[in-house]
């Protein structure tokens, strides 16, 4: 049975998209796939030579200039590697996906020629990758006042605190750390080898199973003027607009979980027999997997629409927040539903809905929480109160 996501982006885009999609989803179901059930049983992360793999797919440079060793592609081929990947797993498509939209996109964009020319040739054959560290253990949501602190000493600078939640960290050669400078906040670029970082797996987390999340933390490590990504006492702004990216990769693990669970359901519902007849013809069947075709179908045009605005430099913080909002919320709700018409199976490892249904959670409270995003979607339609 042809995959409902295809038949929709098949209208949605263009041929030589739909050509790259195909093939990353092909790569994922050849030489990844085949050993995730593995992974999940024996609470390993992604190996080593998985992520050699996808490098050698080019899939950590999709967004990188051709100049720098990158596929020259688009924000639209990263939201397409997203929903291909995330079809499978969503620990699948943020490696790569956290690598390009939070790792290399702030160099991309507030780089010097230097650093670009120093770290963007080896971010796109994933030989590096980059933490994106925003978030600590005292500041989630409120980000923008980072414990954190660089003090300024002979000959640069000077970094103490823990970042906590850092996608990538175990491959990461390098974090962007946010963080308190006398006069604003400032990101610097920091080593994952200098002396005083030290990165720990965090222990526990039953979502995103196969992806790397670390606790890194600084006890006064030394870097220099030249390690300060964008202007000094700017680093908020550099952290906030990588979000509205990542907002869009959020959006698209969401409808790639969504749309793995429609198809299981409409084609279980086809074939699971009870009362002499396929479940597919009771009609509160039929409504919960329509419902789930109606948001796939919306979504997906949603998100192609906005993230063509991102590539003309038009999408709004706004319209960042609303899609991740709305697509983590409808997508989780609805992977409820999604294993209720399964029944018991849907309880099974091997029948995958527990794996999206899980990690449908990290959609709705990472790259910020959804309630903190409503206020800021919110704003601009009551522009005359201060909204809490
Ligand atoms: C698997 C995973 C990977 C992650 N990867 C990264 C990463 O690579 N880099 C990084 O920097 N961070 C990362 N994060 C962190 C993520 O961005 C934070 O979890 C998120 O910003 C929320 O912060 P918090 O968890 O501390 O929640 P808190 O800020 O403590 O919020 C708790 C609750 O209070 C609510 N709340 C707080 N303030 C408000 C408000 N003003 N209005 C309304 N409600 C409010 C929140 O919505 C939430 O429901 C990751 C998180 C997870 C789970």
């Amino acid at each position: 049975m042809k995959r409902m996501m295809d038949s929709y982006l098949e209208k949605l885009v263009d041929d030589d998209k739909l050509l790259f999609y195909q093939s990353v989803s092909d790569f994922a179901e050849e030489n990844i796939m085949p050993n995730w059930l593995d992974w999940e049983r024996n609470h390993q992360l992604i190996p080593d030579s998985a992520i050699d793999l996808m490098g050698d797919m080019g899939l950590f440079g999709t967004t990188i200039s051709e100049d720098y060793g990158g596929q020259g592609g688009s924000q639209l081929d990263l939201i397409l590697m997203g929903l291909s990947l995330g079809y499978h797993a969503q620990s699948l498509a943020i490696t790569p996906g956290a690598a390009s939209s939070l790792g290399a996109k702030p160099i991309q964009l507030f780089g010097s020629d230097e650093q670009k020319q120093l770290h963007l040739p080896d971010l796109a054959t994933g030989k590096r990758m980059f933490v994106f560290g925003l978030s600590e253990p005292g500041r989630g949501s409120d980000a923008a006042n980072p414990q954190v602190r660089a003090s300024k000493v002979e000959g640069g600078w000077q970094i103490k605190g823990e970042k906590c939640w850092s996608t990538n960290a175990k491959w990461a050669s390098h974090v962007v750390v946010h963080a308190m400078t006398d006069d604003g906040t400032t990101c610097f670029i920091v080593p994952m080898d200098a002396p005083g970082v030290n990165y720990q797996e965090m222990a526990g987390k039953d979502l995103w199973k196969q992806s790397s999340t670390g606790s890194i933390a600084f006890d006064g490590v030394k870097v220099t003027d030249d390690d300060i990504l964008g202007e000094l006492n700017n680093g908020f702004k550099i952290m906030v607009q990588t979000l509205n990216g990542g907002r869009l990769f959020i959006a698209s693990m969401s409808l790639a979980s969504l749309a793995f669970a429609l198809d299981k359901c409409r084609s279980y519902a086809q074939e699971r027999e009870q009362f002499d007849g396929p479940i597919g013809r009771f009609q509160r069947v039929q409504d919960v997997i329509l419902d789930m075709d109606i948001v796939l179908e919306q979504g997906l045009n949603w998100l192609i629409t906005l993230t063509n605005q991102y590539d003309s430099g038009t999408l709004t913080k706004e319209s960042a927040a609303k899609i991740k909002i709305d697509c983590s919320r409808k997508a989780s709700d609805l992977l409820t539903l999604a294993m209720e018409v399964c029944g018991g199976v849907a309880s099974l490892d091997e029948f995958g809905l527990t794996r999206h249904h899980r990690d449908l959670f990290v959609c709705r409270v990472g790259e910020g929480s959804n309630f903190v995003l409503k206020s800021l979607a919110t704003r601009p339609l009551m522009p005359d109160i201060t909204l809490q």
